[in-house]
This record gives C-alpha cells, sequence and structure tokens, in this order.
C-alpha cells in the first residue's frame, strides 16, 4: 500500500504547505520540470505545423468523444475480430475483479506490469496483492516508488520527486545493495532484477494509450522496452483502457505521435511504439511472436458520465502528456503527492472531482491560478482554466452551506458587494480610502483581519500611495 494513502484530494491546502517545508522536493520538482519545459520548447522548434497539429488532434478527440458509443462499439468489434477477448468494467472494483480472476483462471502467480495511470486509478496493484498476486512494476520509475510504498507523483515520470541519492539510499535499504548514485550503476541493477521477472512471467499487464476503432490496434508508447516485453514475453497480455484512449483511424496516429512525446519529454518520438492488433494465432512460421491470449479490459469507472458532460466533456481528451504539470507553478512547488490523487497537477484538478466525486475533490478546482500556462502547453488545447471554473461553481453551488468551498463563495460575494456599495459614492469611497491608509499604517491590522492575515502570512502587501492620486490632481498634478 502506499506510503502517502493517508493524503486526499481534500487535504490539499495542508498538503500543500507540508511540501512546500520540504527543501529537497521543492528543489527537485523544479529543476525537473523546468529541464523538461526546455527539452519541449526545443523539440517544438522542429514542428513548423505544430498549431495546426493541436488543431486537429482537438477537432478529432472531440468528434470522437461526441460518438463515443459508436467507436468504442467499433473498436471492440475489430479487436475481438483479431482474436483479443473483450472486456467492459463499468468501474475501479469490476476491473481489478476481471484482472484478478484472468489471474486466478491461468494459474499466474509472477506478474510483469508496465506503467499505466489506468492501473494506478483502479489501485490494481493493491487489489491484486490483496489475492496474494502483486504485479512487479517494470518501469524504472514505477519500480521504484512500488519499492518504496509509494504513488506516483507525474503521469510520465512516476519517481520525478526522489533524488538520485533517495534512490540510492532506497535501493540500499530494499535491495541490500552497496550504495552508489550513479545513474548507469542503479539502471544496471534495476536491469538485472526485472530481466528475471520477465522471464518467469505468466501474464503480463499493461496501459494503453491508444486504442484504433478502424483496426483493433492499441498503441502502447515507451521508452525502456520493458512494455514491449510486458506485452509480448508472457503468454497472457491484459491491457487496461480507459474508454476515451479510442480514436477513428489508424492515420489519426500521426497526429498524436508527433505531438505526444514532444509534449511530454520533449522527444520527437519515444523509444518504443508497440503496436498491438490482436495476440499470436499461432500462424504458421509466425508463432511465438506475443502472447497466445490477449484481454483488453475497457475501463468507465466514471468517463461515461464526463462524456455526456457537453461542458466537461473535453477534458477526456487529455493524452496523459503530462505538459501541463510542467508548465504549471502550482505543481512546480508542490509536487504531485499533494493532491492526494492519482492524477496531479492541472489534469488531475479537473479529472479527480470529476471521477471520485466533488464530495471527495472539492478543493482541486480551487488549487490553481488559472494563469493558464496549462492551457497553452496543452497539445489538444483542452481549456483547463475554464473547465476549473466551471468545476468550482459547481462545487459552490452543489456544497451544503458550512463548507469549505461554500463558505469561500459567500466570503467573496459579501466582499464585492462591500466594494460596491463603497465605489458607488464619492464620500464613501474617500472613508474606505482614508481607512485602508489608516489600517496602512498599523501592521498588527494586517495580523489580525482574518483576511488580511491569511493574505499576509504567505505574502508581502503592496502599501498604498502616500497621498491619493485625487489629491495630486487636484493640485495640478504635483
Ligand atoms: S491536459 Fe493536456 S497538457 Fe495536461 S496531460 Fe492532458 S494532454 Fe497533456
Amino acid at each position: 500500500m502506499s506510503g502517502h494513502s493517508h493524503r486526499t484530494p481534500d487535504g490539499f491546502a495542508a498538503q500543500a504547505r507540508e511540501a512546500l517545508g520540504d527543501r529537497t522536493l521543492t528543489q527537485a520538482m523544479r529543476r525537473v520540470t523546468d529541464l523538461f519545459a526546455e527539452r519541449r520548447a526545443a523539440a517544438l522548434e522542429t514542428v513548423p505545423d505544430w498549431q495546426e497539429l493541436r488543431q486537429q488532434a482537438r477537432a478529432i478527440k472531440l468528434h470522437t468523444l461526441a460518438r463515443l458509443d459508436h467507436y468504442l462499439a467499433q473498436f471492440a468489434g475489430a479487436a475481438a475480430k483479431n482474436g483479443a477477448i473483450v472486456h467492459w468494467a463499468e468501474d475501479a472494483a469490476a476491473a481489478c475483479r476481471i484482472v484478478g480472476e484472468l489471474a486466478q483462471v491461468h494459474r499466474a502467480t509472477r506478474l510483469v506490469k508496465s506503467k499505466s495511470m489506468a492501473t494506478e486509478e483502479i489501485h490494481l496493484n493493491a487489489a491484486l496483492a490483496a489475492a496474494g498476486t502483486e504485479p512487479v512494476e517494470t518501469d524504472l520509475g514505477e519500480w521504484i516508488i512500488q519499492l518504496a510504498g509509494e504513488m506516483p507523483s507525474h503521469i510520465i515520470v512516476p519517481a520525478i520527486h526522489k533524488t538520485r541519492q533517495q534512490i540510492s539510499e532506497l535501493f540500499v535499504d530494499k535491495l541490500g545493495v552497496a550504495p552508489s548514485d550513479e545513474p548507469t550503476v542503479l539502471a544496471a541493477e534495476a536491469r538485472e532484477r526485472l530481466r528475471q521477472h520477465f522471464a518467469e512471467a505468466d501474464m503480463g499487464i499493461s496501459g494503453v494509450n491508444f486504442g484504433v476503432a478502424e483496426t483493433g490496434t492499441i498503441l502502447v508508447l515507451e521508452n525502456e522496452g520493458n512494455a514491449r516485453m510486458t506485452t509480448t514475453l508472457p503468454k497472457v497480455h491484459v491491457a487496461v483502457m480507459g474508454i476515451e484512449k479510442v480514436i477513428p483511424r489508424f492515420a489519426d496516429l500521426e497526429v498524436f505521435l508527433r505531438l505526444l512525446p514532444r509534449s511530454g519529454t520533449g522527444q520527437h518520438l519515444t523509444s518504443y511504439q508497440s503496436l498491438l492488433t490482436g495476440p499470436d494465432v499461432g500462424v504458421p512460421g509466425r508463432a511465438g511472436q506475443g502472447p497466445r491470449e490477449l484481454h483488453l479490459v475497457l475501463l468507465d469507472n466514471g468517463r461515461a458520465n464526463i462524456a455526456v458532460d457537453e461542458t466537461m466533456r473535453e477534458t477526456l481528451a487529455c493524452i496523459r502528456c503530462g505538459a501541463c504539470l510542467n508548465a504549471c507553478p502550482v505543481y512546480q512547488s508542490v509536487g504531485g503527492h499533494a493532491y492526494g490523487a492519482v492524477y496531479p497537477g492541472p489534469i488531475g484538478a479537473i479529472l479527480t472531482p470529476q471521477l471520485q466525486g466533488m464530495h471527495q475533490a472539492a478543493a482541486l478546482p480551487f488549487a490553481s491560478s488559472l494563469c493558464g500556462a496549462c492551457k497553452d502547453v496543452c497539445p489538444v488545447q483542452i481549456d483547463i482554466p475554464s473547465l476549473l471554473l466551471e468545476l468550482r461553481k459547481r462545487a459552490v453551488e452543489g456544497e451544503a452551506p458550512g463548507a469549505a468551498p461554500a463558505k469561500r463563495a459567500a466570503f467573496e460575494a459579501l466582499t464585492w458587494k462591500l466594494w460596491a456599495w463603497f465605489v458607488r459614492s464619492p464620500g464613501r469611497y474617500r472613508f474606505a480610502a482614508a481607512m485602508a491608509r489608516l489600517g496602512d499604517k498599523l501592521p498588527l491590522v494586517k495580523r489580525l483581519l482574518p483576511p488580511m492575515r491569511a493574505w499576509a502570512s504567505s505574502r508581502a502587501l503592496p502599501r498604498l500611495a502616500k497621498r491619493p492620486f485625487r489629491a495630486g490632481h487636484k493640485d495640478g498634478g504635483s
């Protein structure tokens, strides 16, 4: 189980404060997110038609999401025709049950798994561990956090919060190896151990980046070769795919393959792209080139409800590149664990309340300064700030009057009403300005008044001008 399982989406404020007090974490986050942002910017320069590509990707995704049932049926039909066995999972429990039963039926006790956010979302490892068959994570970053008993803190770089020194200490502690913070030594150690797991595995579990409706093909992107091994070496492959990952045509992949790696890691292309169209059906001369069984678990878990919500639907256009996390000043400062959910950062702030319900995650849409950096970098142009505002509105409207977002909204509404009352009359305005100047001279006021206190606890309040503009204007600008 995660060592951070006590964290919750609604605990964001306290968790963020705790993260800000961890200097090692904040420095590591800043360094790595800056590096990814630089690499992304350099990679973009090689694509003159970047904006057109974004528009194309957005159009494909929005078109598909508006006809999701049609494309899913087409995908499932084509996949079945290729020999894959398709399962529909309404929620996390159903998906875990399906994978667990497959392991049982195949007497699979040695499971390997490649990185997949969908399986993180449904807490598959914990469910399988409870049945005595926890899979071994084979992506290096995922393996590190599995050893550490933590949750990923980034959707494509799960161990982004860990320094080399911390990873070395973890390896010494869990694997009993000699200390070294040399990346090549650490990677060699991991490779040695993971190879053994691949050789022995009865079942491989992966996620899916895109599912092509036209051909029933799934695409898995990665850089380490571990997903290729997970999906081809064991005799059974189980792929868990969120239903929003479907795209209509094989040719659409070209658009996404140009956008996703550049946005995520600044690569022109990931090192491996595994296109899987059905299992190895024993064609003479081609036998042994893949798993004998391919199971596709199509996961809803709240997605169908988002798809029918026309305002929020574009949340599902996300291709999980992670660019919005790297660009977000909040994520850069507090890291992923502060969000208390599997999906952190800007995309997590809109996705988590919709997947888990506003009653559990109403704090997350407020965990943003609405600066818009996420929207600027998103390869599918998701308007995250507008969606955050919509969720804030829903949080306030749907909350009990005493709940935190509702109280905050009521306070804001009162503040604006008071402001409007003061500025509508010159006399009242002068009085308010005189009071503000008096308060400015008394630092205690700033520290005692509740709204001022909250503001001044982490920021320097701007000083008011000694003389009001009106006075100078009256004196002829002196
Ligand atoms: S919302 Fe956009 S930028 Fe963020 S992870 Fe998804 S696709 Fe990438």
